[in-house]
């Protein structure tokens, strides 16, 4: 499939990605047209195809972002009033509440993380969670190439952190009074914690392949709540998407999807 929706542009490759109804839904296009594949991957930028960005690690195929995109959709639009539904996209869109929080993990070059900064709306959240500390930095430095990437960055919509994505991510709670905006807050123990820092995920994607549906992920998701994560038979080159769904109930509902290659999630390199 890789070839078929390469462009000579980012404008054409988004194009061949829906005309090859690899992207099906309209935001999810609008947001891929928003974000600059240029300025993530160093080379061949608008080819369907994965890219080395150093590390060993790659930037994922147009293709599988779009089909990740695609697949969290539901759990990443910024939830309307009853009957106020964003176009094309039906019901997908949830009751009014709180903000979209979502994890990236192996933001890598950071392409993806800024494509769901993108759908997750002013008051979303979306973190960027990597191992290798030159790759956080390379992600923000990416992000940074754009103004609109640079605003995510400033309001703290986007922020990337360094850590064990295995373990998942808990931002430490910033406060109303002391909102910590963007970075690290040293929460204030009298303050009230701001109800859109309140923990868990609505959509967790994970750009590497796990040896197993790792508990503490499913854990952290929201109910209701997904997870995108490709899954390794530890060792093989088997691998498989898979999708994890925590309903309003919390029940648990897992999916195996189609086959895949991805750059193992492992120990951070020493
Ligand atoms: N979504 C990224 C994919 C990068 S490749 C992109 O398209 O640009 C996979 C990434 O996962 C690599 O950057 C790698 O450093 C990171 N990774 C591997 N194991 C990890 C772990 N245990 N915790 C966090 N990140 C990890």
């Amino acid at each position: 499939m890789a070839w078929r929706s390469s462009g000579t542009s980012n404008a054409t490759l988004i194009e061949n990605l829906w005309r090859n109804k690899l992207i099906t839904q309209p935001l999810v296009k609008s947001a891929f047209l928003a974000v600059d594949r240029g300025h993530y991957a160093p080379s061949a930028p608008y080819d369907d195809s994965p890219q080395p960005i150093g590390h060993d690690a790659t930037i994922s195929a147009p293709h599988m972002h779009a089909n990740a995109v695609e697949t969290l959709l539901p759990f990443l639009l910024p939830k309307t009033s009853a009957g106020e539904k964003a176009e094309g996209v039906g019901d997908l869109v949830g009751e009014k509440g709180r903000p979209r929080r979502v994890l990236d993990i192996g933001s890598g070059s950071g392409y993806l993380t800024h494509v769901l900064a993108e759908l997750v709306g002013e008051n979303g959240v979306v973190v960027g969670l990597e191992h290798i500390p030159a790759l956080k930095e390379l992600g923000e430095k990416n992000m940074r190439k754009s103004k609109e990437g640079r605003h995510s960055l400033d309001t703290g919509r986007v922020r990337f952190r360094v850590g064990d994505g295995r373990k998942g991510w808990s931002e430490p709670k910033p406060t109303i009074s002391q909102p910590g905006v963007g970075g690290p807050a040293n929460g204030d123990a009298e303050g009230e914690v701001r109800k859109d820092e309140e923990g868990g995920w609505d959509a967790i994607h994970v750009g590497a392949a796990a040896v197993e549906l790792h508990e503490e992920l499913i854990r952290q998701l929201r109910s209701p709540g997904r997870m995108f994560i490709p899954v390794g038979d530890g060792g093989g080159w088997e691998q498989y998407i898979w999708t994890v769904d925590k309903d309003e109930k919390g029940e648990i509902r897992k999916e195996r999807l189609y086959g895949v290659r991805y750059v193992p999630l492992t120990d951070a390199p020493k």
